[in-house]
């Protein structure tokens, strides 16, 4: 993976973290977010409560950005919210940097949340016909304003309930009461969220990741549909609707996630290093070194190699240290910003045959890049092998691959996409090989199948700007 904040506007999800019934809940959220930073780059926000009072903090940039020190000192309270952003619905302006705050006459309520609805544009003209007014654009709002519409003078856990039921789409919700955090998941199962325990109190987070820097102790899953209330009388689990699927997108197990995560029960290091062995397993190649691609392709290396018996090699080394600055729009910018990012190393790979393995093509830049940096460092042979299937299909769950336009594999076949980045032979893991990776058979494919477990609403005619749909 070469980081999106650096080449071009791809864009990773977002993270939410959330804490109940822990002394200094702001503090332990900057943390989780801190380690669930490669969920988004582009804003970050805690809202923590005491005593029913809430507070929040947020901005643009890195936590590490946005929170100074002495930042938290003004975020007092034993429960919290945070949330890393990278906008895949909404701009990214400042308005849209998550959690939100809104009074309501029961009391203040925050609210953050990670994923894309399907169906926002027809929530908010739903809500728009009956009053309401937006602020931003993001589809986090959107739940807001429903659980408004829905009170009736019923309780607020009813109204959210209502109101979750009208979404469709993917999304991992968290929502802080002045007395309780809860945590709901869509239907569908499409994005993850975890549970922890730690010293008598609860969090909740995007990835298990976040549990270790913590030191929490992993509790389970948020299940598809369901709606976890976590308050001083323990944990309560209803659902906000009877489908519930197990479709977890498989981009977080081949890309977006961290490799220390479990993902319901898979961890993503194992799930990545299967489906390098797989890799070679479907493709037998014969090469003098393997490559990855850093840092989300190494586990997959790691598992081509052992299986190929085929030296694992660090033939491109990532400069850690390139920061935001470098954020540069233009094609030429772009192509620099590789070059300040990744180098190749000569002395490793002059004269080699080299599998080079990287993760995914979207639009083929990555790798056009890497085989020309290669060849350059005087690769005899470079064959690419993509540890997932061709990306033939817009996501709009969010992951910012929407529009068919942007994928070089729905406009180019193999051959086609071959030649493009210049590699000697190209070869994609099948859909099969994900599913025996991921130890289960239920996975969101849609972006390689095109097969979408939800309905589209207007997202299809968004993705259909050339008309291809
Ligand atoms: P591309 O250059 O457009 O083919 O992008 C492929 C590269 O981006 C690979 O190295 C992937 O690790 C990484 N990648 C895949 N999906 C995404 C995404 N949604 N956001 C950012 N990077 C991605
Ligand atoms: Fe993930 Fe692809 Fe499904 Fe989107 S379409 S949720 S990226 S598997």
């Amino acid at each position: 993976m070469l980081e999106n904040t650096l080449l071009d506007e791809l864009h990773e999800e977002c993270g939410v973290f959330g804490v109940f019934g822990c002394h200094g809940a702001a503090e332990i959220t900057y943390f989780g977010l801190h380690s669930l930073q490669h969920r988004g780059q582009e804003g970050a926000g805690i809202v923590a409560c005491d005593n029913g009072s809430m507070k929040r903090i947020k901005g643009q940039g890195l936590v590490t950005e946005v929170f100074k020190e002495g930042s938290l000192d003004k975020l007092p309270g034993d429960m919290a919210i945070g949330h890393v952003r990278y906008s895949t619905a909404g701009g990214s302006s400042i308005e849209n940097v998550q959690p939100f705050l809104f009074n309501h006459h029961t009391g203040p309520f925050a609210l953050c949340h990670n994923g894309n609805l399907v169906n926002s544009n027809e929530l908010k003209k739903f809500c728009e016909d009956r009053g309401s007014l937006f602020q931003s654009t993001s589809d986090s709002e959107i739940l807001a304003h429903l659980i408004q519409k829905n009170y009736n003078d019923r309780t607020f856990i009813y109204s959210l309930k209502s109101a979750l039921e009208m979404l469709d789409g993917a999304f991992a919700f968290l929502v802080m009461l002045g007395d309780k955090l809860i945590a709901a998941r869509d239907k569908y199962g499409l994005r993850p969220l975890s549970i922890g325990k730690i010293n008598g109190g609860y969090v909740v987070s995007s990835e298990t990741c976040a549990f270790e820097v913590i030191n929490a102790k992993f509790v389970r899953d948020v299940n598809p549909g369901e709606v976890v209330e976590i308050s001083k009388d323990g944990i309560k689990s209803t659902y906000y609707s009877n489908m519930n699927k197990h479709h977890m997108c498989a981009m977080e197990y081949i890309y977006f996630s961290r490799p220390d995560s479990e993902l319901e029960g898979r961890n993503v290091h194992a799930f990545r290093k299967a489906s390098g062995k797989l890799l070679y397993k479907e493709m037998p190649t014969k090469a003098d070194i393997v490559i990855g691609v850093p840092d989300s392709s190494l586990s997959a290396a790691i598992g081509y190699a052992e299986e190929s018996k085929i030296p694992y090699e660090m033939g491109l080394i990532k400069n850690k240290y390139v920061g935001r600055t470098f954020i540069q729009p233009s094609q030429a910018m772009r192509e620099k910003g590789v070059r300040m990012k990744l180098s190749a190393v000569s002395s490793i790979i002059k004269g080699k045959r080299v599998i080079l393995i990287d993760d995914s093509i979207v639009r083929g830049t990555t790798s056009k890049r890497i085989v020309a940096l290669l060849r350059e460092a005087g690769a005899k042979e470079v064959h690419v092998r993509i540890s997932s299937p061709q990306i033939t299909n817009p996501c709009f769950y969010g992951v910012d691959i929407s529009t068919y336009d942007e994928l070089i594999s729905a406009r180019l076949d193999l051959e086609g996409v071959r030649e493009y980045i210049g590699a000697d032979s190209l070869y994609f893991l099948s859909k099969e090989a994900l599913f025996e990776a991921a130890e289960r058979n239920d996975l969101c494919l849609a972006c390689f199948t095109g097969k979408y477990p939800t309905a589209l609403y207007h997202a299809v005619k968004d993705a259909n700007k050339d008309g291809k749909f």
